[in-house]
């Protein structure tokens, strides 16, 4: 290509994932270049949490205050029933920044991606749009990509951070999405739509039930509510195609809380999302590519960490290639590729696979109903809120060599979902 500078690095997909994992390369001295599919840079969808385990390497890369003035850092995380709004237990969030050292926060997804593509154009990150990769290929000592149109590019490495339906994990695994027949509904409101309505104007509020949750939490400095409706589609389970839609939204609810019942006619209503994941895979690097994010390990959103997980990724996989650095030659950017590719898979795809595993049990917990349900209320309201064993694993420091015996750890948190 006529592009100035040959890069070090092709990241496929300028997502969170992506952007985030071509800005802490960039910050090791590698020249990076990111090539994302829509004609534009940005993001679709309304809140997103980010847990100490994403804030601590924001702050890492010098963007924690700057997302602090675009989020919202909640008081508590409360978990309530939605049959009858009865709490059954919370986190609060001022102990839990105490405990990790980095807050709890909501944002914009908008906002997050805007943050790292930023900071990219500041860095010198070379951001190319309308570019489709359709074919990823290990060149002995580099990768190249193919693109829609034709145009090739390679690199020493390509990272391929291309989402939910990745190209570059066909190289990897013969696996589809997993189709969970859960839908989710989302709107990001003016605040003002809902107060009065028994609405938490400082807190993540959760609410499960049978088959469904809602879930509401303030945005932008409290202007904006985000809420989130997810609930199993019948038409979905039954293989219609027109699965999802406003009248199955409203019938899920039927029965739930007052709370909630004020909530849903707020949805958007002209676009919903269905619930995907994938099996976990322990392989993610091929000769010089490596997946990174969604393309690797997406999850149900259960414990909103698949944003934050690919955040760490890309600071993972750029703390190895700092300490495998030798310093540039002519031809080379002086890094052990080998040794820093095996050292991130060595530690993300375990971790993931944990996360990816533990959100599936946690959303079947949330969805219990009958005698499952009461039981699950009185386990969860024994609960002790500054009890952190079960979110220690996820938002303590990034992990970048394995842990001993991680089975021991126990994985069902209290982490809500998102946006
Ligand atoms: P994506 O965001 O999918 O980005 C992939 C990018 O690659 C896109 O820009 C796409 O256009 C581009 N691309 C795709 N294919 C190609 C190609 N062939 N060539 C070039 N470019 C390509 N996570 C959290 O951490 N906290 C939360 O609270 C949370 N809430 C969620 C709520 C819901 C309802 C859902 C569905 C998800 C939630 N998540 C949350 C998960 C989070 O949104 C994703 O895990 C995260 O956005 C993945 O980022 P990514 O960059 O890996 O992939």
């Amino acid at each position: 290509p006529n592009r100035p500078n040959r890069p070090d690095v092709l990241v496929i997909g300028g997502g969170i994932g992506g952007l985030s994992a071509a800005l802490a390369l960039t910050r090791t001295g590698l020249r990076v270049r990111v090539y994302e599919r829509a004609a534009e840079f940005g993001e679709v969808g309304a809140g997103l949490q980010i847990a100490p385990n994403c804030t601590r390497i924001l702050d890492d890369c010098g963007l924690l205050d700057e997302a602090t003035s675009l989020g919202v850092r909640p008081e508590h995380m409360v978990m309530k029933d939605a049959v009858d709004a009865g709490e059954l237990t919370r986190l609060d969030l001022t102990d839990l920044q105490h405990r990790y050292g980095f807050p709890y926060m909501v944002i914009h997804r908008s906002d997050l991606h805007g943050i790292f593509l930023r900071a990219c154009g500041r860095a010198g990150v070379d951001l190319v749009t309308s570019s489709h990769c359709v074919a990823y290929e290990n060149t002995g000592g580099g990768a190249r990509v193919r693109f829609a149109d034709g145009r090739t590019d390679e690199a020493e490495v390509v990272i391929a951070a291309d989402g939910l339906h990745s190209v570059a994990r066909t190289l990897l695994v013969h696996d589809d999405p997993v189709n969970s027949a859960y839908v989710a509904y989302r709107a990001a409101i003016p605040f003002d739509h809902v107060r009065g309505n028994g609405v938490h104007e400082k807190d993540v509020v959760v609410y499960v039930g049978p088959r469904c949750h809602f879930v509401q939490y303030p945005l932008r400095g409290g202007r904006m509510v985000n809420q989130v409706a997810v609930f199993e589609s019948p038409k979905a389970l039954a293989g219609a195609a027109d699965w999802g839609t406003p009248d199955e939204l409203d019938r899920a609810f039927d029965g739930m809380c007052a709370q909630i019942q004020k909530g849903l006619p707020l949805m958007w209503r002209d676009r919903w999302w269905r619930m995907f994941d994938r099996d976990p895979i322990t392989n993610w690097v091929t000769g010089r590519i490596a997946l990174l994010g969604d393309a690797a390990h997406p999850p149900l959103q259960y414990m909103a960490q698949g944003a934050v997980m690919a955040i760490e990724d890309g600071w993972v996989l750029a703390e190895h290639v700092g300490a495998q650095r030798a310093a540039r030659s002519e031809r080379t950017s002086g890094v052990d590729w080998e040794a820093a590719l095996a050292a991130y898979e060595a530690v993300r795809p375990e971790h993931c696979r944990r996360v990816v595993t533990t959100a599936r049990a946690w959303g079947e917990l949330w969805h219990h109903d009958g005698i499952k349900r009461l039981r699950r209320n009185t386990l969860l309201r024994s609960r002790d809120p500054y009890d952190y064993t079960f979110t220690d694993w996820i938002y303590g420091p990034t992990a970048l060599t394995p842990e001993q015996e991680p089975e021991l750890y126990p994985t069902i948190p209290l982490g809500t979902e998102n946006g």
